[in-house]
């Protein structure tokens, strides 16, 4: 398809998952895609694809994240998918887990968003998506209390963007996911002492009795990547199997 044709990309955490899966649907809308995520070994796997640049990028860099924008022809669409998931209360958060939180799901598209803008604004137009989450100022999940505040503020970061530069040609939207088949959930799941039990019981929350594949979440980055969202901004957009009915 040529629905992303002459645009160049950003994605961040594009290793495995969503990211990965949002990679290859752009590049196969015809976008040139660069692929960045801090561990490379994951990148090899974009060996020999066309239109797609793999580099490595660690998000909590923010001297990196200047680099990496530098050496790009364009930045036409930025994709901060980067996350992290904290099990847990309130009473059972740390400081330190709810400042990595904070630092990677939310500061982390701060800096590349301050990366990138300053050139979309130059050429007059940008799409900006953002990863948050069903479980965020959307929905409260149990034990989810530090990832829920930081997708929360996503979303906020989210509209502040889009409020700001409405004007100006760019849009900042963000996806929020329901429960989708990654390594990291199957981490998660790992992590119970029952997987079997915890992998059920994150279907039991999917309305449509599944979980959903990463390429079932691509769609919607690609539509809000491409000018077919041209009037579209300031949103956060559920892909979640039902959840949010
Ligand atoms: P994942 O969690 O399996 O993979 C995450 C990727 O992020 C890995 O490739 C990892 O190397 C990379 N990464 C980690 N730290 C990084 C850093 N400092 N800099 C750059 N890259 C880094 O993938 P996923 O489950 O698809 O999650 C991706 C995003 O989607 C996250 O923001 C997550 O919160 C969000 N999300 C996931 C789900 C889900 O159920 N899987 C649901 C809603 C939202």
């Amino acid at each position: 398809s040529t629905r992303l044709a002459g645009k160049t990309v950003l994605v961040t955490a594009a290793g495995q998952g969503i990211g990965r899966a949002s990679v290859l649907a752009m590049a196969a809308a015809g976008a040139t895609v660069w692929a960045t995520d801090v561990n490379e070994d994951l990148l090899k796997a974009y060996e020999g694809e066309r239109g797609i640049h793999a580099v490595r990028l660690d998000v909590l860099d923010k001297a990196a994240i200047a680099a990496v924008v530098a050496q790009m022809p364009a930045i036409d669409v930025l994709f901060n998918c980067a996350g992290f998931v904290h099990g847990g209360t309130v009473l059972q958060a740390t400081d330190a887990d709810l400042e990595f939180a904070m630092n990677l799901n939310v500061r982390a598209q701060f800096w590349t968003i301050q990366a990138a803008l300053p050139r979309m604004l130059a050429a007059g137009h940008g799409s900006i998506i953002n990863m948050a989450s069903v479980c965020s100022s959307i929905k409260g999940l149990p034990n989810r209390f530090i990832y829920g505040t930081s997708k929360a503020a996503v979303i906020g970061l989210t509209k502040s963007v889009a409020a700001d530069y409405v004007a100006n040609g760019i849009r900042c939207n963000a996806i929020c996911p329901g429960t989708v088949d990654t390594p990291s959930l199957q981490d998660r799941i790992n992590a119970n002492e029952d997987p079997v039990a915890a992998r059920k019981a994150f279907i039991a929350r999917q309305p449509m009795g599944r979980l959903a594949q990463a390429h079932e979440i691509a769609p919607l980055v690609v539509f809000l990547a491409s000018d077919e969202s041209v009037f579209v901004t300031g949103q956060a957009y559920a892909a979640d199997g039902g959840i949010t009915i």
